[in-house]
């Protein structure tokens, strides 16, 4: 078995004009793909493995017997594997509000408003690469953090809940320099809330 790039769940032309067209083609088809290509060449090595889901290698990536080099391989190109994998899956044409996950941010955050405030400040002050993420951690605790590189929350055993991709290769083709832009108007393609 080997690792599949997921389809998206929507045509390439259905956040636009917020996510556009060309970029999300290319995000899909040619980043998601090569993480997705280089995360199986990691584990080829790993026959052992092969029936292993992604996010539970990553969650016990210190133990499952990869040399110190692939870990640190997996963790890069899994992780970007991973997380675009989940980035789709929270975007959409259409609002599904989630009433239980909305009621939670409300209780640990005050509001929807002040949440998103809060998560907007956070994808804009990070530096480089990276995504910004609410994560539901072991305790069942909400948490808002930024990860650099492809760092996903399965590293420390969080769930992820929402992230936005801060990337340049996810919006430089229509926001240019504008990461604030592309992430006030990536709201409106957020799913849940
Ligand atoms: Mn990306």
């Amino acid at each position: 078995m080997s690792y599949q790039l997921p389809q998206l769940p929507y045509a390439y032309d259905a956040l636009e004009p917020y996510l556009d067209k060309q970029t999300l083609e290319i995000h899909h088809q040619k980043h998601h793909q090569a993480y997705t290509d280089k995360t199986n060449a990691i584990l080829e090595k790993y026959p052992q493995l092969a029936e292993q889901k992604a996010e539970e290698l990553m969650q016990n990536l210190l133990a499952c017997g990869l040399t110190e080099a692939d870990q640190l391989a997996f963790r890069n190109q899994g992780g970007g594997y991973i997380n675009h994998s989940f980035f789709w899956t929270i975007i959409s044409p259409k609002k599904e509000i989630d009433s239980s996950l909305v009621k939670e941010v409300e209780a640990k955050f005050g509001s929807i408003e002040l949440f998103k405030e809060k998560f907007t400040a956070l994808a804009i002050s990070h530096f480089g690469s990276g995504w910004t993420w609410l994560v539901r951690d072991q305790n069942s605790t909400l948490q808002l953090y930024n990860t650099a590189n492809q760092d996903s929350p399965y590293l420390q055993g969080h769930t992820p809940l929402i992230c936005i991709d801060l990337w340049e290769h996810s919006y430089y083709l229509k926001y240019q320099n504008r990461r604030a832009e592309y992430i006030t108007n990536w709201w409106s393609v957020v799913k849940s809330i």
